[in-house]
């Protein structure tokens, strides 16, 4: 593939944003926020760890804060809610008034908030609702005059080892440079806690003992292990595959480019420690889901392995495509897309989605990050890793799992949905195609929350700016109403992906990214 620009016949340079988003956001500290860390400029994935060599001393696992909750309708209080929630609270800017009207989504999003907020960590694990009640009981507790309790159980995630030091070779390595992105955009997954956690609740009736057998058991390591097995191919992946240098870290793993040996094809290797997994069974996940959904707009699956170290811990391997062209959130934080342009980016994840979904998989965390692109301005979906195969018999979910500011209002209010959350996300997306980034980036992460649960359609910026018929297809990624949100096939029709312009038109933009992001 010829991935490098001719000088000669180079096009004028797309417009750069003036003021580059990743310096925006990093610069800009939120208000009296518990935990805003710095980044450091070399990677927003260096903030993430994969050693293995380490000893690590863990704390302890297994046990469950459980922090009863009331509130009072008539006061609009809160009672026994833990200071440190209090605080967040009083400085989320969600007012009094807000907080009387949905008193549970309030709750909900500080036990995600205080749990991811402190560990930094992709995965998160926090329940809401589900220990109390379905939805329904957010009415009963703002009409009953009386003081509720609202359980919220968290459950602790084991603490990142250190960072390994960044070495200058890594820094000035020539593959496209990792934009450094706030630790919010992080993605998150919460769930709800597993009934064989909790006591169980004394059956009195058959309806909640077919509950608790719908219940998947929490799959133990053994078991993930031999599910692992029976999916890798057997064998050593250092004798075919040539490693070169470490091109990314994600929080679940290291990605290094390698050289297939036998072919001298370009491949990524994503190396996932097991043992460091908070949630396993995601990872399988991963391996399964890019393996048996193949398209061209999907990173591709090549292979996997499972490999011990010298310390006898096990690797998943997973042997992919290399994208050459970094991610869209390097083209979205750099430079100004024009409408053509954002209409060939969605009509490329718009076929990766309706292709997912015409499969029953919803992959749950659509955002500029997980779009990467080929020097030939391809463009692929790619991090299975928080994606859900539906079912005959759970063909809804309803756990909280994604990036906060790209999550859709049912997601956050934690009611049960289906593929259309992809649909929401990519008109998020596209926002972040048009401003840099997605509504209420610079919100108090918090209030954000609050703001998708109870504002429901952002506010477009100077959206009359836009074409009618770019408007039109935001309006139908971004319906609140899941029924009149469209689905991916009908959007693929929308008379705004017929602006689009040829693939190629991305190319001068993946440039222009790379080259001001290697600006100091
Ligand atoms: P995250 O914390 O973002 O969820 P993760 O552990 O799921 O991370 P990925 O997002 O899959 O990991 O990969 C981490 C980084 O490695 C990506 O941001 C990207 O820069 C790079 N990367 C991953 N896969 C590829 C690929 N196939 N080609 C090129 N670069 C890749
Ligand atoms: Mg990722």
């Amino acid at each position: 593939m010829s991935s490098e620009f001719n000088g000669e016949d180079k096009p004028p340079a797309p417009p750069l944003r003036l003021t580059s988003n990743k310096n925006a956001v990093d610069l800009k500290p939120l208000p009296k926020e518990p935990d805003e860390r710095k980044k450091s400029k070399s990677s927003k994935n260096s903030a993430k760890i994969k050693v293995n060599d380490r000893t690590i001393i863990s704390s302890p696992q297994d046990f469950h804060h459980v922090i009863h909750v009331g509130f009072n309708a008539e006061t609009g209080e809160f009672t026994g809610m833990p200071n440190e929630w209090a605080r967040l609270l009083k400085h989320s800017e969600i007012s009094k008034e807000q907080q009387l009207k949905n008193p549970q989504a309030v709750l909900d999003i500080l036990g995600f908030y205080t749990a991811s907020n402190k560990e930094g960590n992709k995965y998160m694990y926090s329940t809401g609702k589900e220990s109390v009640s379905n939805s329904s009981s957010n009415s009963s507790m703002v009409t009953e005059k009386s003081t509720n309790h609202i359980e919220v159980d968290i459950e602790p995630i084991k603490p990142e080892p250190p960072n390994p030091p960044c070495t200058p070779e890594e820094v000035e390595l020539p593959p496209p440079p990792v934009i450094s992105r706030p630790e919010k955009t992080k993605s998150i997954y919460t769930k709800p806690l597993e009934e064989e956690k909790k006591p169980a609740p004394k059956a009195n009736g058959s309806e909640s003992v077919k509950k608790q057998t719908n219940k998947k058991k929490k799959m133990s390591d053994e078991e993930i292990l031999q599910k692992l097995r029976g999916i890798v191919t057997i064998g050593d992946p250092n004798r075919k595959y040539n490693k070169l240098e470490k091109i990314g870290q994600g929080a679940s793993g290291t990605v290094h480019i390698a050289i297939d040996t036998t072919t001298n094809r370009e491949v990524a290797i994503k190396q996932m420690p097991l043992q460091q997994q908070p949630k396993k069974e995601l990872i399988i996940n991963e391996i399964v889901v890019m393996k048996e959904n193949k398209n061209a707009n999907i990173v591709n699956f090549v292979d996997s392995y499972l490999v011990t170290d010298e310390t006898s811990n096990y690797e998943l391997w997973v042997i992919m495509e290399y994208l050459n062209g970094g991610s869209l959130t390097d083209v979205v934080t750099e430079t100004c897309m024009d409408e053509g342009q954002i209409a060939a980016v969605s009509r490329e994840v718009l076929q990766a989605l309706e292709f997912l979904h015409e499969n029953k998989v919803i992959h749950r965390d659509i955002k500029s990050d997980n779009i990467l692109l080929g020097m030939d301005g391809s463009v692929k979906l790619t991090d299975f890793g928080f994606c859900a195969q539906l079912s005959p018999e759970q063909n809804k979910r309803c756990t909280m799992v994604g990036t906060p500011y790209w999550m859709a209002p049912e997601v956050v209010t934690r009611k049960q949905y289906d593929t259309k959350v992809d649909i929401w996300s990519l008109g998020i997306m596209a926002i972040e195609m048009i401003d840099g980034e997605p509504p209420y980036l610079n919100e108090n992460p918090l209030r954000a929350l609050y703001l998708i649960a109870t504002n429901g359609k952002p506010e477009i910026k100077e959206r009359s700016k836009l074409s009618p018929v770019f408007q039109d297809f935001l309006d139908k990624c971004l319906a609140v109403n899941v029924s009149e949100r469209w689905n991916a096939s009908r959007l693929l029709s929308h008379p705004f992906l017929r602006l689009a312009k040829p693939l190629s038109s991305l190319i001068p933009l993946i440039h222009a990214a790379r080259e001001a992001s290697r600006k100091p």
